[in-house]
């Protein structure tokens, strides 16, 4: 794969300075869900089992390079001291003589919070003299980060560039999971790509029908590729002036022996809005004062059949407004039959990117799929087949 894992650096007697994403959601100085602190114990007990000294560096929020009180990461000691169930020594500067007795009043076993990195006005630079500052402290880098690796920060690239680097356990599978979805995947391979627009996903769209045998467009994106052959959407969301790259991206993909499946029926409302009234229509047939707000049973059933002679699936985007019922049917459908493939061992899984996630987990299909990437905008520009910055920086 290229990159070192925990399992190809010595870390014994080591100071291990370990970047991870606790950009937890508070409320009134009260952590309100600790998932991406509970994420990170897997990468912090197998260092300290293997001898090392774990040192946190972290952002929190955006305090763009001022200290700000209330983005401290002390705010998160005692939600980290009961998720790791370790003692949390607090760094009040993740550089200089505060890091440095923190570190040192550290005993084995305990695990050191240093402060937000995006404090100092070198981080989001990656400031070369920041980036020697933090690798002065520590003897090994590790990275397990991946929601933060499409930044070139001086805690996730430029500490890499300067010390001994493998990625962390969560870093790891990530990598490991969008490997064997783009990268090397066993085909056919079938992206869904839906969502609302055309316009924010272009260069997704532009990477995937090089890579993937089918490409399933739903939501309100696909209205502009049935504007672009000449087909009327009423009301509906559609991006008119993106027609012709639209028809851009159909002829790249028929060049690339890519099939594009567009929806074949659709659901149309008057309104936008939870329990309007609706009626399902061909894709040509959306009556002018009406607006699509999801996919039909018969598109659900054609992307169920791509899926079952598919081997490999990469999704992002829902196929309709799914934050309103019934117009969530769609996606819910599909990612169920997705789910229950990758159950029955027929499918290999992998979803992302910010609406994605809540989409799979309203349809109840998240916990079944192979891989959920909560990564946001990091997994989006790796679909975009953009090099990440904090994982190019760990390869061997
Ligand atoms: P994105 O952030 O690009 O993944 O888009 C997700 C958003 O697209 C969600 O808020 C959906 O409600 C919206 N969406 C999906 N399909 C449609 C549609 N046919 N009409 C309007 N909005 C839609």
């Amino acid at each position: 794969m290229g990159w070192n894992t925990l399992d190809d650096v010595a870390l014994a007697g080591k100071v291990v300075l370990t970047r991870v994403d606790i950009n937890v959601p508070m409320e009134g100085g009260v952590v309100t869900d600790t998932t991406r602190i509970d994420k990170i114990g897997p990468t912090v007990g197998d260092i300290i089992a293997r001898g090392g000294k774990v040192v946190l560096l972290a952002h929190f929020d955006r305090p763009k390079g001022k200290v700000v009180p209330e983005m401290s990461l002390g705010h998160l000691k005692a939600a980290l001291e009961a998720s790791l169930g370790r003692k949390v020594v607090f760094g009040s500067d993740c550089i200089g003589a505060p890091a440095r007795e923190a570190i040192a009043a550290a005993a084995q076993g305990d695990v050191v919070l240093l402060e937000n990195t995006r404090f100092q006005p070198g981080e989001e630079k990656n400031d070369p003299a920041l980036a020697a500052e933090l690798a002065a402290l520590g003897d090994v880098f590790v990275n397990d980060a991946f929601s933060a690796a499409h930044r070139a920060h001086a805690s996730t690239e430029g500490i890499a560039r300067l010390l001994p680097s493998a990625a962390g356990r969560l870093m790891e599978a990530e990598l490991r999971a969008l490997e064997a979805a783009l990268g090397s995947p066993q085909r056919p391979v079938v992206a869904v790509v839906g969502g609302a627009k055309v316009s924010t996903k272009l260069e997704l769209l532009g990477n995937l029908v090089g890579k993937v045998d089918h490409l399933v467009i739903g939501g309100g994106m696909a209205n502009t590729f049935l504007v672009a052959q000449g087909i009327e959407v009423g009301k509906s969301l559609a991006e008119r002036d993106m027609a012709p790259t639209a028809l851009e991206i159909l002829a790249k993909a028929k060049a690339a022996g890519c099939t594009i499946h567009l929806p074949v029926d659709v659901v149309v409302a008057r309104e936008f809005k939870a329990s309007a009234a609706n009626e399902t229509v061909a894709a040509d047939a959306c009556p002018a004062d009406a607006m699509i707000l999801d996919a039909g049973p018969a598109t659900v059933r054609a992307v169920t059949a791509v899926f079952e002679a598919s081997k490999t699936l990469i999704w992002n985007g829902p196929l309709g407004a799914f934050e309103i019922a019934p117009f969530n049917a769609a996606t819910n459908a599909a990612a169920r039959a997705a789910a229950a493939l990758t159950r029955a061992g027929k499918l290999i899984s992998v979803a992302g990117g910010g609406d994605t996630v809540a989409a799979l987990n309203q349809a109840g299909a998240a916990g079944d799929f192979t891989f959920i990437s909560t990564a946001g905008g990091a997994f989006l520009e790796w679909m975009e087949g953009k090099e990440l910055p904090g994982v190019a920086a760990l390869m061997a």
